[in-house]
């Protein structure tokens, strides 16, 4: 098919997510990506992008890893589906095995299919816990402002984005909003807030949820891990859960297994999707305590009523055994660890030479800096994306945010292509020169 008319269909009947529809129908000309191999995605028009962002921050293995690609054929070749009613399968069976055992202190693993699912369970299991277990009046979440965790109706209500969640108000269950620890009053400020709120409402807290270390979807707002620590402690002196919601932050991203190991903290719940299967299915997990799961037994009303289609998805589960396991051979963590600090220091040099761009942050595989303080509907980040799409990146931005947060693999020759193109793309918004 020509490149044009896949575009005449796509603005036909396409309705693309977190997209101004009008605008986009009207003016963009899209990536028609035909291929994709390591960082690489590849138009239809012949042109190479590198791909700044691992597509949404789930290629952390580059893309069409060839081991991946085996291991997901090799499956769909003997059982590409069944559900887990009364039913099992070695890669469900033997994948739960390989995350406890990365993830001690956790030993169950529930299956679902994307981040928000992930997510909507860990809200769902502390819920019924509480309800179950001699706390029923425990239904009130703390979150973070500036929080993001999904966008089913629960996910959304603990998030913390004006953007994503003022429009559903009146569909949106109560939360405790507290400050983003990533704000300037820093994380004793909105600890102190959580804190208080523990010590006041003891018996109404069912689950303190955040993001460890690195707020993704609110422009990659970073902080301390010394407020993970400090939130744990406080929920275990009250007895409440702590939910991790390790989407984004998981896999290898700040360069531990998960954000949380950097903070020395093991929650009752941790979230896990994206980069778990590796761009290849969509695929996630929520691992869980032995003290969580044992709240569901003793008879079948006090089950967890809850289930997707896709749960444990054999190929889902193939894939991520496979990630793991490229993880361990090819020794990814090391490598986020050598490439962390040239992230580092690029954006550094970034803010401190490039007018205009300020706020340089990284940990782990990602860098970012800010241009103004427009929030997510700002446009400063869209100059920078035409910019650099002209100089071969896909650079998605949120808002006024510019970052990166590629495949963690990314070679060392294409990591420098990418921090010089978003150098490049940076100087020529500023200099009025795109
Ligand atoms: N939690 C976090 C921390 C996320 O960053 C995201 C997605 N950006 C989600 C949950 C939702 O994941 P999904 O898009 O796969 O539903």
């Amino acid at each position: 098919m020509e490149r044009a008319d896949i575009v005449t269909l796509d603005k036909r009947h396409v309705w693309h997510p977190y997209t101004a529809m009008d605008e986009y129908i009207a003016k963009t000309d899209p990536l028609v990506v035909v291929r994709a191999e390591g960082p690489y995605l590849y138009d239809a028009d012949g042109t190479r992008y590198l791909d700044a962002n691992g597509s949404w921050w789930v290629s952390t293995l580059g893309h069409r890893h060839p081991r991946l690609v085996r291991a997901l054929t090799e499956q769909a070749g003997s059982l590409p589906h069944t559900s887990l009613a009364g039913v099992t399968h070695e890669p469900a069976a033997r994948l739960a095995q390989e995350l406890v055992a990365l993830a001690p202190g956790l030993s169950r693993v529930f299956y679902s299919d994307n981040g928000s699912t992930a997510v909507e369970v860990a809200i769902k299991m502390a819920a019924q816990y509480w309800a179950q277990n001699g706390r029923p009046r425990r239904t009130r979440f703390i979150t973070l402002s500036g929080a993001f965790h999904g966008e089913t109706i629960g996910a959304t209500s603990v998030g913390g984005v004006e953007v994503f969640r003022d429009v559903f108000g009146p569909l949106l269950f109560d939360v405790v909003h507290v400050p983003s620890p990533a704000e300037p009053a820093g994380w004793e400020h909105a600890f102190a807030r959580v804190e208080a709120t523990l010590r006041e409402h003891p018996d109404e807290i069912a689950a303190v949820i955040l993001e460890p270390l690195i707020q993704g979807a609110a422009g990659m707002q970073m902080y301390a891990p010394a407020f993970v620590r400090a939130v744990r402690e406080a929920t275990r002196a009250v007895d409440t859960f702590l939910i991790a919601d390790e989407v984004f932050t998981g896999m290898g991203r700040t360069g531990a297994r998960f954000a949380c190991d950097l903070a020395g903290v093991v929650p009752d719940l941790l979230c896990l999707a994206k980069a778990l299967s590796g761009g290849l299915m969509p695929f996630a997990a929520t691992l869980a305590t032995e003290r969580v799961f044992s709240g569901f037994g003793g008879g079948r009303e006090r089950a967890l009523y809850y289930g997707h289609s896709y749960c444990g998805n054999p190929l889902g589960a193939a894939v991520a055994r496979e990630v793991l396991a490229v993880y361990r051979d090819e020794d990814v963590l090391g490598q986020v660890a050598r490439k962390a600090p040239k992230v580092k220091a690029a954006f550094e040099r970034m803010a401190s030479t490039i007018p205009g761009v300020t706020r340089p942050r990284a940990l782990g595989m990602v860098g970012a800096v800010d241009l103004g303080s427009g929030g997510y509907l700002a446009s400063g980040g869209w100059r920078v994306y035409e910019a650099a799409r002209r100089r071969g990146l896909y650079l998605r931005p949120m808002g006024d945010t510019v970052y990166i947060a590629p495949a963690l693999n990314i070679p060392d020759a294409a990591l420098d292509e990418l921090l010089a193109g978003v150098e490049a793309s940076l100087l020529a918004v500023a200099s009025g020169r795109t």
